[in-house]
């Protein structure tokens, strides 16, 4: 009897084990209560299987129990198995009814007391089972005085020990087991609340390819509620089509070699409609001895990084058309002077250098093989190496640069240097407009030297004349040096036309014209066209004498031209020159000196022609 009451509490213990992990949805109190009804059940079994110590006296594990609902249900627990230990009393009746009720009234009152001293805010380990089970022990004895005191006596004397014994082997046992069922049940919700809870879809299947177990995300992915409803389901049964055969072939193919299938990626559209990427790993489950008794899968969702993977393709793939199409060259080199990166304009621009133009060579190898072959123009193949270097060494600063090279191209080069110390270089090729802008400037030199040129003659024209006489006065005046000023008038001139024409009229006056070129033979000096048939001559810090003496050469000078004049009396062209000079003491306006001028060559018209004649001077055939 006292076996049989042994093995029908461990029964509805054992039985409560395997039912609470269905209860597992339950809130708390309801577990309690649950726990508490599972005890209550139990201490009526064991009433109800009492063994009989005397007579009206019987023992059953009732106290035990309602001390282990007491210290690991709680209060609630402890009210729910003493009621129902209570109630079922109360349903047996019998001469001991009062005193059972009692008991369990005290068992339960000393359950309250146990708790709050062991149980409280604290984990029950296996230290307090030996506390529990005597406490038990004591409390049993205890209850007994609960009987009507002529059966207290002898039942205390003749049987106290052995209900105590059992008391405490019964609470201790159940104390024990309750302590590795809660660890044990711990570490199957903590695995349990890992796989469910875990983020992608993870499962568990067997060899014939059916859901043992997965997580909520698998189950929410196919529609179920519950991850219990998916066991025993395929793929096949949850969503039929070609991506279920597909899954449930690759699995065949992981269990017929034995070789996982590792990060397998696949784009799947949800029911959202919108499609996502999963990658996908299946792997062989095995028992200790190596068999097959199982696939485990698990799919991870990289939607985001396949998205940001095309993202950086996109515009990987934008750069490089953009450089492969752009005309100008670039490159770009990192913070101690490498090249990063360059595309193929930039080393076509430099074709002598081209082949050290590339990823991971230096700056200055770049620049050693420019010089070395003579790419660029202004600097020659034999400058020293530390020039080399210090050129190299001016890359990582803003810069705009035009080179010329060895064929006539000429190139632009801008130097960027970046926030992390890399230097962008960008190089067009600027001959077309470089060379353009060297015609315009040879152009503008031409217009200028138009400007200041008489057309006929090759002279300097009037106005250029005006501008250097006013220019070279001022300068003498600063100087203090004599500046002397000769006009030359064509004798006879208007007959010489007369008789020869316009035309021969104007070739006389270029070769007038080249003698004058000649007399101004110093770089300051200035052969000019002055009008007409008359020509001038400015010569800076040149004094009275040497003028007259130079003009006195330019009129031997027009006379050797022996260009014939029939009409003149001398037979050949000849000119006359007046000459003055402004001195030191003499500072003048460029007016007054022409003025001069032209009074010394009337003069020297009125003289005869064919002289020059200073103008306070004697004139000088
Ligand atoms: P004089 O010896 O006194 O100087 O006598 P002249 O005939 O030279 O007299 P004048 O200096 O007054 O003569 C100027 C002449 O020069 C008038 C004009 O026909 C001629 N002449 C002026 N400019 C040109 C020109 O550009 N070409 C030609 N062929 N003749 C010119
Ligand atoms: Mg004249
Ligand atoms: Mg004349």
């Amino acid at each position: 009897m006292l076996v049989g009451n042994f093995a029908c509490v461990a029964l509805i213990v054992s039985a409560w084990m395997h039912a609470s992990y269905r209860w597992c949805r339950l809130t708390p109190r309801q577990q309690q209560a649950c726990f508490g009804a599972v005890l209550g059940a139990a201490a009526a079994t064991s009433m109800s299987l009492a063994v009989e110590l005397g007579p009206g006296v019987h023992f059953d594990l009732r106290v035990a129990l309602i001390e282990v609902a007491a210290l690991f249900g709680g209060p609630l627990s402890l009210l729910v198995t003493a009621g129902l230990a209570a109630a079922f009393g109360v349903v047996l009746g019998g001469a001991d009814l009062l005193s059972g009720l009692a008991g369990i009234l005290v068992a339960a009152a000393a359950g309250l007391a146990v708790r709050g001293w062991l149980g409280r805010g604290r984990t029950i380990g296996l230290a307090a089972v030996p506390v529990f089970a005597a406490l038990v022990g004591a409390l049993s004895l205890v209850v007994l005085a609960t009987l009507p005191p002529e059966a207290f006596r002898p039942v205390l004397a003749g049987f106290g020990l052995p209900i105590a014994l059992l008391n405490v082997a019964a609470a201790a046992l159940a104390a024990l087991v309750m302590i590795y069922f809660r660890r044990f049940t711990l570490e199957r919700d903590v695995l349990r609340a890992a796989l469910a809870q875990a983020p992608d879809f993870h499962y568990v299947k067997t060899l014939d390819q059916r859901f043992v177990v997965t997580n909520q995300n698998l189950a929410r992915r196919y529609g179920r509620g519950r991850v219990s409803d998916m066991t025993g389901l395929s793929e096949r049964d949850l969503e039929p089509g070609e991506r279920a055969e597909a899954a449930l072939a690759a699995e065949r193919r992981v269990i017929e070699t034995g070789e996982p299938l590792i990060r397998q990626e696949e784009r799947i559209r949800g029911e959202d409609g919108e499609a996502r990427w999963y990658s996908t790993s299946k792997f062989p489950l095995r028992d200790p001895h190596g068999a097959l008794i199982g696939i485990a899968g698990v799919s991870v969702d990289i939607t985001e990084r396949k998205r940001l993977e095309q993202e950086l393709k996109t515009s990987r793939d934008v750069v490089a058309q953009a450089m492969a199409e752009m005309t100008d060259g670039l490159a770009l080199f990192d913070r101690e002077g490498y090249l990063l990166f360059c595309n193929q304009q930039y080393r076509d621009l430099f074709p002598l250098s081209a082949y050290a133009r590339v990823e991971g060579a230096h700056i200055v190898d770049i620049v050693r093989a420019v010089t070395r072959n003579g790419e660029r123009k202004d600097v020659p193949p034999d400058v020293p190496e530390e020039r080399i270097r210090a050129a190299a060494g001016t890359l990582h600063r803003n810069k705009d640069e035009t080179i010329p090279l060895f064929d006539g191209r000429w190139l632009n080069l801008r130097t960027r240097v970046g926030d992390g110390g890399s230097a962008l270089v960008v190089v067009t090729d600027i001959t077309a407009a470089k060379e353009s802008e060297l015609g315009l400037r040879r152009l503008a030199e031409k217009m200028k030297g138009l400007a200041e040129t008489d057309a006929l003659t090759g002279v300097a024209n009037r106005r250029s004349f005006d501008e250097r006489l006013a220019a070279e006065l001022g300068r003498s005046a600063a100087s203090g040096r004599p500046l002397s000023l000769l006009l030359m008038d064509v004798d006879c001139f208007k007959a010489f036309n007369d008789t020869y024409g316009h035309l021969a009229g104007d070739e006389c006056l270029r070769r007038v014209g080249a003698c004058l070129k000649e007399a101004a033979r110093r770089p300051r000096d200035l052969a000019a066209r002055y009008g007409g048939e008359e020509f001038a001559v400015i010569l800076p810090e040149t004094d009275a004498e040497t003028a007259l003496a130079i003009a006195g050469r330019l009129c031997r000078a027009v006379r050797s031209l022996a260009i014939p004049h029939a009409p003149s009396e001398f037979g050949t062209v000849t000119t006359s020159v007046g000459v003055a000079t402004a001195t030191e003491a003499g500072a003048t306006t460029p007016a007054a000196l022409v003025l001069e001028a032209d009074r010394a060559l009337y003069r020297a018209k009125a003289g005869g022609r064919d002289r020059a004649v200073l103008s306070s001077l004697p004139a000088v055939a």
